[in-house]
């Protein structure tokens, strides 16, 4: 289908982006790697009245390391953060995930920052961000803020950005025991389930793709784990959830899938 008209606005600067949708009557969204949103317009279920095209500002790319975080800037594509060295040995779940989007033409379009901003309860990488216990930062209007992941997520394509706010980096904390494990049903299908795990001694953080309307933590399974019991902590993982039921699985397997993956990436981030 195509979509309905709209404007298209590409600003040099983040406050020329902020500034932009003042000067549209209804709807501007921003457009990054145009990987989620240009879809959902074609079919109509997006229907903006103007794009501001944030890919030609410069400052909102590239990888910083600290000694203890990593910042990557909002519009570093899947594929950047896939073949970083930095975040390999810092964060390999967020290199690992990355890797995992999609295939190489969705990796080199799609941005960290869409991701995160598209809020998908399907997509990889609000989970591995909420487990990591990320931080967005935002700039709009009323100035910088910035938004820890648990309060970023709030329903189905649903972030607790303002219409207005444009999401410039995220920062994620240094977790070398850490791993994602989805279940899908092709290669480079869309997780049915995902579980990414972020070991931190005797505890962890677990995060869940696709049982919810968005990412949840597995909050039943992190009690339950004391640092080496993997399956029975595991065990835990649907515990207090009612994952929904669709074409590509019941909420029972999604249950099931939760179990098996969260055993799956605690092994693979205490082996690590
Ligand atoms: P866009 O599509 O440009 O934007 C998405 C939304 O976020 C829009 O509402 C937009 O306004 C908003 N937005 C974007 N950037 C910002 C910003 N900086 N600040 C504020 N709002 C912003 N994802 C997975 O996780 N796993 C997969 O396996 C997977 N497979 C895919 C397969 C295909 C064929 C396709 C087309 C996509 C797939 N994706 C997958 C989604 C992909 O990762 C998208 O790139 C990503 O979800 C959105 O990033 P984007 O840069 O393309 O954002």
């Amino acid at each position: 289908m195509i979509p309905q008209a709209f404007d298209y606005e590409q600003p040099e600067s983040v406050a020329d982006a902020i500034a932009m949708p003042g000067k549209h009557r209804g709807e501007a969204r921003v457009l990054a790697g145009g990987h989620s949103l240009v879809p959902l317009m074609k079919l109509r279920l997006a229907a903006p009245d103007a794009l501001i095209d944030i890919g030609g500002i410069a400052s909102l790319r590239g990888i910083t390391d600290t000694p203890d975080a990593i910042t990557i800037g909002a519009l570093t594509t899947h594929a950047q953060v896939a073949s970083s060295e930095v975040i390999a040995a810092g964060c390999p779940i967020l290199a690992e995930t990355a890797a995992g989007i999609g295939d190489i033409q969705v990796r080199n379009r799609g941005t960290i920052g869409g991701s995160i901003a598209n809020a998908d309860p399907h997509g990889d990488l609000p989970a591995v961000f909420l487990a990591l216990e990320g931080e967005a930062t935002a700039e709009g209007p009323n100035g910088e803020r910035t938004i820890a992941a648990a309060d970023l997520f709030v329903d189905y394509l649903q972030t607790s950005l303002s219409q207005d706010e444009i999401v410039t980096s995220v920062r994620v904390p240094k977790a070398a025991r850490s791993a994602y494990v989805k279940f899908n049903r092709r290669a480079q299908d869309w997780a049915i389930v995902g579980a990414a795990v972020v070991v931190d001694g005797s505890s962890a953080r677990i995060a869940l793709t696709g049982v919810a309307s968005r990412p949840v933590r597995a909050t039943a399974a992190e009690a339950a784990f004391t640092g080496s019991n993997a399956a029975e902590a595991a065990g835990h993982a649907a515990d207090g959830l009612d994952p929904p039921s669709d074409t590509a699985a019941s909420g029972e397997y999604r249950a099931h899938l939760a179990r098996v993956l969260v055993r799956r990436a605690l092994e693979a981030a205490m082996a690590r």
